[in-house]
């Protein structure tokens, strides 16, 4: 878990050329059933769902493309056939690395506009990566016997996030818009925002049913609790911040400061404390009027 946490800040600043030479040849893929016909499927980078069916296999978001051929075969041994469906929750290439070799393959890209506008605007991107399908706030699949939604909810962790519900099977996809356990990394360069990541859980929250699984863009399997803890987090954290920035404290000064003995071990994997309130006072220099 740890190591998972581990592998991805630094993914996310390498070049492609760093990433090819990247060792995947140790990285095995763990299916962990979810409920009903969903599973999650974790190797390196963000978590997988999947749906299977008599209309064949959805997944949302691929790891990185060195992998697909793990993927694939896990896959294949759930229910043999096709990927007919790939889901984006958002750009970043540790959830979007497989497109090219899915999308060439058979699968069609559903994702939120601006993913496809970021995925694009990469050079290093191929045509079959890019998503195929793409909406601004809502789009629904109709697979598998359920409607499976992909909400929107504006700026977050990017400006492309989706939330994927799986309505039937009662299972929320939260991309990153959930680091089970730990502080998130919120790619402010990418069109994140802090109070829009924050309101996206809120929302969440709002919606789903108390006995809900979720599924985060990264950490363990969880459950609306854990949801609920992270959002206790992310408010109580930021609320500090922002309150320090007010009362003219300097970012060196917060950090010295650090967060409350409860938020500890949130920061012992993919962002550390210093990072996070890093993030929270650029976020609010960002905003600032
Ligand atoms: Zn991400």
């Amino acid at each position: 878990m740890k190591a998972r946490f581990l592998l991805a800040p630094a993914v996310l600043f390498l070049t492609s050329a760093a990433l090819a030479q990247r060792d995947f040849a140790n990285v095995e893929i763990q299916t962990l059933p979810v409920a009903k016909n969903i599973y999650m499927l974790e190797g390196a980078g963000g978590n997988i769902g999947v749906s299977i069916g008599t209309d064949g296999n959805l997944m949302v978001d691929d790891q990185f493309a060195p992998l697909a051929a793990k993927i694939d075969a896990a896959l294949q041994k759930l229910n043999p056939g096709k990927l007919r469906f790939l889901l984006n929750t958002h750009h970043h290439g540790d959830h979007t690395g497989g497109n090219a070799v899915f999308g060439a393959k058979e699968a069609t890209i559903i994702a939120q506009s601006n993913v496809r506008r970021r995925l694009a605007g990469d050079a290093n991107s191929k045509k079959e990566a890019l998503p195929v399908i793409t909406f601004d706030h809502s789009a629904s699949v109709h697979f598998n016997g359920e409607e499976i939604k992909l909400l929107h909810h504006g700026p977050g962790h990017t400006d492309g996030d989706s939330i994927i519900h799986f309505t039937g099977a009662n299972v929320v996809h939260m991309g990153d818009q959930f680091f089970n356990g730990g502080f998130p990394f919120i790619d402010l360069n990418s069109g994140g925002s802090v109070a829009g990541y924050i309101k996206t859980v809120a929302t969440v929250l709002e919606k789903i049913p108390p006995d809900a699984k979720i599924i985060p863009g990264h950490g363990k399997l969880a459950t609306v609790e854990d949801l609920k803890a992270f959002h206790a987090m992310l408010v109580e954290t930021s609320g500090l911040v922002k309150k320090s920035l007010a009362d003219g404290k300097s970012l060196d000064e917060i950090k010295t400061a650090g967060l409350p003995e409860k938020w500890k071990s949130f920061g012992t994997g993919f962002i550390n404390t210093d990072r996070w309130i890093e993030t929270l006072c650029n976020d609010a220099k960002k905003t600032e009027p």
